[in-house]
């Protein structure tokens, strides 16, 4: 077990939010003397950017998130044999299936399915399980879902996607397709960080809805492979808002690194504000615990970034 994980996805250049989860990360990195681990999950590829991972880097190092000997770099996409291996694994031991259903009918579905036990509501109504009901595909996509505890199917979520030829149920029949296989976000995420065997990953809290589902192919992959590596610990920052409580987005201006130095704010001084925001406690740390920040969302202007 050793690593502090960030995970990055290179659509763009990171703002604030991002350079603040970013800097928790290495901060706890340095506090527990573990490596560093930056992990750009760039296998979105239609929204993955050109150039963007070089600056994000150059703004981490710029605000003087230095990586040193022992810190680690990875590219998601760099690990794709690996998510196909073990979707095809699960496939042979029935723990994922085909998923035709539209869109239409997965939301008919879940209007007749009776709630789901702990009063969640069910995600899917758990149609495709049974070969005989899956639909012929209408869409040139197939789903592949990861079977759950739950009977009904509720939370059996998408794990990877290929091609379907619509009003064909040919690629119901047989495993994924390899040319077309794309993993799903917690698919690759929960693998990377099963082999990673990481201490603790950081992110903010709007990923909480993760734990319990990559909790679960992480498991499967111990159970399956024999490994055993324990679910790292995982370290939620607050969610950095607008001050009206919006999502920063690419067309939120004034919250890049480098707007923000045109607006006269040092790296030292953006430094500053972070750590008036954020006391790291190394002694809360523990293998497996899911904590983080009391606040899950927190606005601009309590980070000290009030508009002028
Ligand atoms: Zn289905």
């Amino acid at each position: 077990m050793s690593g502090i994980r960030f995970a990055p996805s290179p659509t763009g250049r990171f703002h604030l939010g991002n350079l603040r989860t970013a800097w928790i990360s290495w901060r706890w990195a340095r506090a527990l003397g573990e490596p560093w681990v930056l992990r750009f999950e760039d296998i979105d590829r239609p929204r993955v950017a050109p150039g963007a991972r070089e600056l994000q880097l150059a703004d981490l190092r710029r605000l003087g998130l230095e990586s040193r000997a022992g810190d680690e770099r990875h590219l998601q996409s760099e690990r794709e044999e690996r998510h196909w291996e073990l979707l095809l694994r699960a496939w042979h031991e029935g723990r994922v299936y085909p998923c035709s259903c539209s869109r239409k009918e997965v939301l008919d579905d879940l209007r007749t399915a009776a709630s789901a036990p702990h009063g969640e509501p069910p995600l899917y109504g758990g149609r495709c399980r049974e070969p005989s009901r899956r639909p012929v595909p209408t869409h040139p996509t197939l789903a592949w879902r990861f079977r759950g505890e739950d009977p009904g199917g509720a939370r059996d979520f998408i794990v990877a996607r290929s091609a379907a030829r619509p009003g064909s149920k040919r690629e119901l029949e047989g495993p994924p397709d390899r040319g077309s296989f794309a993993p799903a976000y917690h698919w690759a995420c929960a693998i990377d960080d099963h082999d990673g065997g990481y201490a603790l990953l950081v992110r903010a809290w709007d990923l909480a809805h993760a734990v319990p589902h990559q909790r679960a192919i992480h498991e499967w992959v111990c159970a399956s492979t024999g490994s055993g590596n324990p679910y790292p610990a995982v370290f939620h920052t607050s969610l950095l808002t607008s001050d009206s409580g919006g999502r920063l987005e690419k067309r939120t201006r004034g919250v890049t690194l480098p707007e923000l130095e045109a607006a006269g704010l040092s790296p030292s001084e953006i430094l500053e504000r972070f750590e008036r925001s954020f006391e790291l406690d190394a002694a809360s740390y523990s293998p497996g615990k899911i904590w983080g920040e009391a606040r899950e969302t927190i606005t601009l202007g309590e980070l000290g970034f009030g508009r002028c």
